[in-house]
């Protein structure tokens, strides 16, 4: 596709008309976080922006930068943040920051916002950053804007995940440079994931209870906290399609002035 969709590639003409032609912005929110020795630490950040982008192939939207930081990496979902290269931000600073790019992209005159965040942790910041944003935007008398927030992962369709997890599915929180991210990652960049690595520690198990300073201990020392054996690349094109397809369809559904593209 010729089209293009990303926010950086555009000039500041070209974004204006996009913009003043209705398109919407999507946002992609990752991490900077280790994946276990055989994936990258931005893998959450790159589905994050293989999603937007598949979706904005679709539709009448442009891809903003991703998000590259998170909120910090903890001991059941991410591994924590003991590990080495795992570069994390405050709750405030993830939610201005967040804040601060929404008015930015309002006061240019973009009223449809799509977040699709790629990292469990970051779930109740992205929130606290749109209603920020939205209550301030209301005071300088923006009240029309409208903005979709979403975790990718929960696109994940029924009969996708009996094929991805044929002996039964370990959750989303465990799901951390496992068989979903792995899958996903050999389908989209195939050239950063070390299939020689995969770690045989684990699964990890976790009490119902958090103890501070994290009890890195119970985290396995690799930071995969279930086995990622089973990775393939056609489970990974499965879970994408589902993500394109559906998180399109949610757009289109919410997002009437939103229109696909042919
Ligand atoms: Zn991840
Ligand atoms: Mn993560």
């Amino acid at each position: 596709m010729s089209r293009r969709i990303l926010m950086n590639e555009l000039s500041w003409v070209e974004y204006q008309k996009r913009v003043e032609a209705g398109a919407a912005v999507i946002l992609p929110v990752g991490a900077t976080e280790q994946h276990g020795p055989h994936l990258p630490m931005g893998t959450d950040a790159m589905l994050a922006t293989a999603v937007a982008k598949g979706v904005a192939e679709k539709i009448n939207a442009i891809v903003a930068p991703v998000v590259a930081f998170g909120y910090k990496s903890q001991p059941k979902m991410g591994g924590g943040q003991h590990f080495c290269g795992t570069t994390s931000l405050d709750a405030d600073t993830l939610a201005h920051v967040l804040r601060d790019v929404i008015k930015e992209l309002a006061r240019h005159g973009v009223r449809r916002m799509v977040l699709i965040n790629g990292h469990y942790e970051n779930m109740m910041f992205t929130i606290e950053g749109i209603d920020l944003a939205m209550r301030e935007l209301r005071y300088d008398g923006i009240t029309d804007l409208e903005i979709l927030r979403l975790e990718y992962w929960d696109f994940t369709r029924a009969e996708t995940l009996e094929k991805v997890f044929p002996d039964g599915f370990p959750g989303y929180a465990l799901e951390h440079a496992a068989v979903m991210e792995t899958s996903m990652m050999l389908h989209l960049h195939p050239d950063l994931v070390d299939m020689a690595a995969l770690p045989t520690d684990g699964p990890a198990e976790f009490p119902a209870y958090d103890v501070y300073p994290t009890r890195t201990a119970w985290v396995p020392c690799s930071g995969v906290l279930s086995p990622a054996t089973g990775a393939e690349a056609a489970k990974g094109v499965l879970l994408f399609n589902d993500y394109v397809t559906d998180v399109t369809a949610a757009i289109l559904k919410e997002f009437p002035s939103v229109s696909a593209v042919a």
